[in-house]
């Protein structure tokens, strides 16, 4: 597709980031909602520059001590400079282990031993979202061919779990297509499953399109709605109708509020009516969350209308609240882990560390321990 429309979000920040000159300071496409957050060249240096945020001029897109933790690393999570700089430390390396099962599919293999042991299915995912070449793109297909092929040899389902901008969507929507169509017929043939992730807002009417098409052809796919979208009613209740799998989550990416719901009270509102129609008419639904709320709400709506726990599951990242993972198969939950593995690992780091102010500090903490 020509024109911007067609350029990833990474690629439009990118481009607008990077310009001539000294002391320059513009804002960038991204970020028209935080106009204290800006980009330029200082004294011939790429510098983030923080500006205190004017009351009138903005206003907090989720709450509390979010304020200004998440869209700043939202918006540092597109800066490809800084991708590449960190993902080659070895000291930020460590420090992404958080969150991150290693860097090979051994690793993860090793890691969904343990979960198997626990009681706890996985979800695999080959970091390296928004590749930049159709040589790229077909890596990590193989890699996921690889990883649906054997991951049954650790005695884990074949279940994985991708981004379109991984497979190549960026650079030819056919090629993407070709890639994510051959391993799809692969997982139905050994009885596996394949969901897309759902990326920033650009993306999800090409994301379901193609899962609409390839779920009527083989079955074994499925996608994710985001809860702070606008839109996300009408695509679940789609979604139910078609029979697709559907996960359930509140949404990761920096997004306009034209797009999404600025407050975080609506998001999670909007998350529970969602959840209870997945419940009543969806297809194996995944709850995805680490909020207590939105669990106790899920629970107590399985409880009333007699929902099987056997029809839905739940959701959780890998390294995040272990505390509640055990809790839940502890009380009889179904619940999977979603545990990413690879060397690409920068903007899926920052987006935890978006999530969490007390992330930050960890990182702040380690980094300044020898
Ligand atoms: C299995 C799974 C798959 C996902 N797939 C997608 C996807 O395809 N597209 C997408 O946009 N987003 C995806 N997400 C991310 C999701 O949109 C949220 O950004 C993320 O789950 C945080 O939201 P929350 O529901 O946990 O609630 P929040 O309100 O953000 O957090 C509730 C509580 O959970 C804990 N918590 C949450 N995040 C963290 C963290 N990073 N570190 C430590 N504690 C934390 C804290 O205790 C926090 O108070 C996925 C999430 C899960 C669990």
């Amino acid at each position: 597709m020509p024109g911007d429309a067609a350029k990833s979000d990474h690629q439009r920040v990118d481009q607008s980031a990077w310009f001539g000159g000294n002391n320059i300071l513009r804002e960038t496409p991204g970020t028209a909602q935080f106009p204290w957050l800006q980009v330029g060249l200082v004294g011939g240096f790429q510098t983030v520059i923080l500006t205190p945020p004017s009351r009138a001029r903005w206003r907090p897109s989720r709450g509390g001590s979010l304020l200004v933790v998440r869209p700043v690393f939202l918006f540092l999570s597109r800066l490809t400079w800084l991708r590449s700089w960190l993902e080659t430390s070895a000291a930020a390396r460590r420090l992404a282990s958080r969150f991150v099962a290693g860097e090979t599919l051994e690793d993860a293999l090793a890691v969904g031993r343990r979960l198997k042991a626990e009681g706890i299915a996985l979800t695999l995912d080959r970091l390296g979202e928004s590749v930049t070449s159709l040589d790229e793109a077909a890596a990590a297909r193989d890699e996921y061919l690889r990883a649906i092929e054997t991951i049954e040899q650790s005695d884990a389902e074949r279940n994985v779990s991708l981004k379109l901008t991984q497979f190549g969507l960026d650079l030819s929507g056919d090629a993407c297509r070709a890639n994510v169509e051959q391993l799809v017929r692969r997982a139905a043939q050994l009885g596996g499953f394949v969901r897309v992730d759902m990326e920033s807002s650009g993306y999800v009417d090409r994301t379901l399109n193609l899962v609409t098409d390839l779920y009527a052809r083989y079955r074994a796919v499925g996608t994710v709605v985001q809860s702070y979208l606008y839109r996300a009613q009408a695509d679940v209740e789609n979604l139910c109708d078609l029979g697709i799998p559907v996960r359930l989550c509140k949404g990761a990416y920096l997004e306009s509020a034209s797009a999404a719901f600025p407050n975080k009270a609506d998001v999670d509102l909007n998350y529970v009516k969602l959840m209870k129609i997945l419940l009543d008419r969806g297809n194996y639904p995944a709850i995805a969350t680490h909020d207590e709320r939105m669990i106790a709400e899920t629970k107590a709506f399985a409880a009333a209308r007699k929902v099987p726990r056997e029809s839905f599951e739940f959701q959780m990242l890998y390294g995040i609240r272990r505390d509640l993972q055990r809790q839940l198969v502890a009380e009889g939950y179904r619940l999977r882990l979603y545990v990413p593995f690879g060397k690409a690992w920068y903007p899926y780091y920052m987006r935890r560390l978006a999530e969490r102010p007390a992330n930050v500090l960890f990182v702040l903490r380690n980094l300044f321990r020898r």
